[in-house]
């Protein structure tokens, strides 16, 4: 990428953009809600002009007459800042609308159904790919295999990613292709799952999924622009307005660069870079990146420590609850974890790991705290992905070190089952802690870890505040200890998620100078039942004063 052309041509669309007319809007009629710190402000109106917040209005307070502003009612709407998911991937989400979907399917035959159907439909494709499935959630809780897909797939090759995208699988024609037979070896922080025979069955677990991963064509930018737009658009009709894409490669920062000097994002994206990928060190040596409207910014890197709980990838000190003998995966060893962490940390950039173990969390910790002290970044706010499993002695570490943990609730309410079998009845206690981590002071930024759980900000926002799932299970909530507030729920999925991408004094809330992101809903958040917190309907999304989605039924 060139920067300097890049930059250029960021100033001119700015430059042309102040040459405009300011526009004056003011939406009316509007049960309007914004977090100041951590005290809520009500209002019914809000006036913005171009891209920026003038004035909320009172509830008693009269609105101007007679002037040139654009009126909008708002029609007894509840109005809340843009939602942000601090944790998302906007590629993968794309792929996911446009892919074999196989979230929620209770068989491996139903699998195999879905993925024959999706294959009718689209008879061009050289490889069949899919995402979603989950053998958890399936009768015989066991892996699928090959030979379920060879039946149906002899020629053509097929893989489907598991939900979390930490295992694939993949049938007999794919594994040809990549060569794989008995005596292929996993690479490290990888495991190529085997029968009795030693035969691969098709399943390959976190780093050995790029065997099967790097015979698939490798999409073009033009490709990837137009998926990214399809789901940006989608993401902004769930009232996202801000999304942080949690570890890109070069080409699909490329993509956003050229989407965003074309005027074209629907909502703002905050890019972390998957290290290690191609070309990473020259990338981060370039240094940041923001556009001028702030609707693209990169600053911050992915690093991934271990794998996922639902695949018992996740680097445990100790033995699975469930599986004697396993503790799981470390996808590098400490000392490259250490030199990526330290190489992005001195290039000035914010360091976000993936860890959900709780040997994955202390060695990140560990790491964090030297290479902070090393670099003098706490200010970066450096970030821990997941924060899933953690020891109650390391709870406090986050808030001492200026570490941001950036959580799914989600999560929590789908891996409710799973996760007691995986770590037992002691560990669970540092699992998932939001309420032990708010208490230790910590920040938590809230996410969905879209595609793995559906990028509805109100299914978090439900899972923060019930911790049930939609059919209010358990009773009183998961751990129901662990708990937060409405005010909390939405504070991390707003300004806390903000403060975690360095941006809390452009958007997160509503007041004058501070970017004109926000949604209307069709049920008021703050008196809504708690179990009907999922179903709230988005009937506007804007975005830079900008409307970019408007639900045309209301
Ligand atoms: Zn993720």
């Amino acid at each position: 990428m060139n920067k300097t052309n890049i930059l250029l041509s960021a100033t001119t669309l700015f430059l042309s953009s102040t040459v405009a007319l300011a526009q004056t809007t003011l939406i009316k009629n509007v049960h309007g809600y914004t977090l100041e710190e951590n005290n809520l402000r009500q209002f019914s109106a809000i006036q913005f002009t171009n891209d920026k917040v003038d004035k909320l209005f009172s509830t008693n307070e009269n609105y101007p007459e007679n002037t040139d502003w654009k009126i909008i009612d708002g029609n007894g709407a509840t109005l809340l800042p843009g939602l942000i998911d601090a944790h998302g991937h906007v590629l993968s989400y794309g792929q996911s609308l446009m892919n074999a979907d196989l979230v929620n399917t209770t068989s491996e035959a139903e699998a195999v159904k879905r993925t024959v159907e999706y294959a009718n439909k689209n008879k061009s494709l050289t490889w069949i790919t899919g995402r979603g499935w989950n053998q958890v959630q399936w009768d015989n809780k066991t892996y699928p295999s090959a030979k379920a897909l060879d039946k149906y797939f002899p020629d053509t090759p097929v893989w489907l990613s598991r939900i979390d995208g930490h295992a694939g699988w993949a049938n007999s024609k794919a594994m040809a292709i990549a060569g794989i037979n008995k005596n292929t070896k996993a690479p490290s922080g990888g495991e190529i799952i085997r029968d009795k025979q030693n035969q691969p069955t098709g399943i390959f677990v976190d780093n050995a999924m790029a065997l099967i991963e790097k015979n698939i064509a490798e999409l073009t930018v033009t490709q990837q622009k137009k998926i990214l737009l399809k789901a940006m658009n989608s993401l902004a009709s769930l009232g996202l307005t801000s999304v942080h894409d949690a570890g890109i490669d070069t080409k699909n920062l490329q993509a956003f660069i050229q989407l965003s000097t074309e005027n074209k994002m629907p909502i703002r994206i905050n890019a972390m870079l998957y290290l290690p990928t191609k070309n990473w060190q020259q990338t981060l040596t370039k240094g940041s990146f923001h556009s001028d409207d702030n609707m693209l910014n990169f600053n911050s890197v992915k690093i991934q420590a271990d794998g996922a709980l639902g695949s018992r990838g996740a680097a445990m000190i100790k033995d699975y609850s469930d599986h004697a003998g396993h503790k799981g995966l470390l996808l590098h060893d400490e000392k490259s974890l250490k030199h990526y962490i330290n190489t992005a940390m001195k290039a000035g950039f914010q360091v976000n790991t993936h860890a959900i173990g709780d040997s994955a969390n202390k060695i990140v910790l560990d790491v964090y705290q030297d290479s902070i002290k090393a670099t003098d970044t706490k200010a970066l706010r450096h970030r821990v992905e997941h924060a899933q499993i953690l020891r109650l002695q390391d709870i406090p570490r986050f808030s001492e070190l200026g570490v941001i943990a950036s959580m799914q609730a989600t999560h929590a309410t789908s891996d409710k089952n799973m996760a007691v079998d995986r770590v037992g009845e002691t560990r669970i206690l540092g699992a998932y802690a939001w309420r032990k981590l708010l208490n230790a002071n910590a920040i938590i930024a809230a996410g969905s870890d879209f595609p793995v759980e559906s990028a509805n900000p109100f299914f978090g926002l439900h899972a923060s505040i019930t911790r049930q799932d939609k059919h209010n299970a358990p009773e009183n909530g998961w751990f129901g200890e662990e708990k937060m507030t409405r005010i909390e729920a939405l504070k991390s999925f707003t300004l806390d998620a903000a403060y975690s991408g360095h941006q809390e004094k452009l958007i997160g809330s509503l007041s004058p100078g501070k970017k004109a992101d926000f949604v209307l809903l069709q049920d008021d958040f703050f008196k809504i039942k708690e179990t009907e917190i999922w179903k709230n309907k988005v009937l506007q999304t804007w975005v830079n004063g900008v409307q970019v989605y408007r639900n045309i039924l209301k």
